[in-house]
């Protein structure tokens, strides 16, 4: 996961409004779209022609400004695809007057997909990854999104292939759970021709939010979970007032959760320094860091 933005609505010299992308195999999704997504695509040589898959927490400018330039350079690049929004159902009228304005035909052709704001939702899967929106607690509706492997299959032995003489047509009976009987009548248990898949590994986004304790329930377990930090408790009053969080509010998700790392960012411009979320945070849970601009953290 690339950190593309960690500022919240006012960006400063070096914090870029949100935006992140998540490199599965072989799928790239965006996750936010903050104004200067694109610059700072290009800076960090992401190849954005692969972003099929746009998911838009909730329509506060710091979270979609970026998009309408994104569509734009893709269609000026010449790129015929189709391209995913997931978002609020507003974001299309929103955005479709800017779109009747770019200048011919426009190739890229957007298929929104309208969240959820009142349960947890399945709103993609392909056969290697499934993604969730949530609902979270903000001024306006807003989402977050979960995104999980699917359970991998158990891996064959590659020596016991030529042993027992195992033709390749049982491999797939095997890799689901199956035993094998040799030529000789004898039966092999599974558990001796095979090693156990990898755990599917998960991501969970949480901006923006105030402190939401249904949440925890969501991201259980998640190996690394981003929640936002707009303010530290110096500043309680104005994070409850704009329903946004502190620091110790997200390790106090993080901590309920028992997620495995907590990455925070969404940080007030009137902070230079992440370290004092990250000192807070960390009275609370120790494994939390500072969300920053073109760092890659791998899950
Ligand atoms: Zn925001
Ligand atoms: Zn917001």
């Amino acid at each position: 996961m690339t950190i593309l933005g960690s500022s919240s609505a006012l960006p400063t010299s070096d914090r870029y409004p949100t935006a992140q992308v998540l490199n599965m195999p072989g799928r790239l999704f965006l996750i936010d779209c903050g104004e200067g997504t694109q610059i700072q695509l290009r800076r960090l040589k992401i190849g954005f022609g692969r972003i099929k898959h746009i998911f838009i927490s909730h329509l506060h400018g710091d979270h979609y400004y970026g998009l309408i330039g994104l569509i734009s350079t893709l269609n000026l690049l010449g790129l015929k695809t189709d391209i995913h929004i997931y978002s609020p159902s507003e974001l299309k009228e929103l955005i479709q007057p800017q779109l009747n304005f770019i200048k011919g035909e426009t190739k890229i052709n957007l298929i929104f997909h309208p969240l959820n704001f009142k349960r947890k939702e399945k709103i993609y899967s392909d056969k290697r990854v499934e993604v969730f929106s949530f609902p979270v607690k903000h001024s306006i509706s807003t989402c977050g999104f979960l995104f999980k492997e699917t359970e991998k299959q158990p891996n064959i032995i590659k020596a016991v292939i030529p042993q027992y003489n195992i033709p390749i047509a049982k491999i797939k009976e095997i890799k689901a759970g199956a035993g094998f009987i040799t030529e000789n009548g004898e039966t092999i248990p599974n558990s001796k021709l095979t090693t156990p898949p990898p755990q599917p590994r998960s991501y969970a986004f949480c901006t923006d939010t105030a402190y939401h304790e249904p949440i925890a329930e969501i991201v259980k377990d998640v190996d690394l979970l981003y929640h936002e930090a707009t303010f530290i408790e110096e500043l309680r009053d104005f994070a409850t007032k704009t329903k946004h969080s502190t620091a110790t509010d997200a390790a106090r998700i993080a901590k309920l959760a028992n997620v495995k790392k907590l990455i925070i960012g969404h940080f007030s411009a009137r902070y230079n320094d992440a370290s004092v979320f990250v000192n807070e945070a960390q009275t609370v849970f120790k494994n939390t860091v500072a969300a920053k601009e073109g760092k890659t953290y791998k899950i």
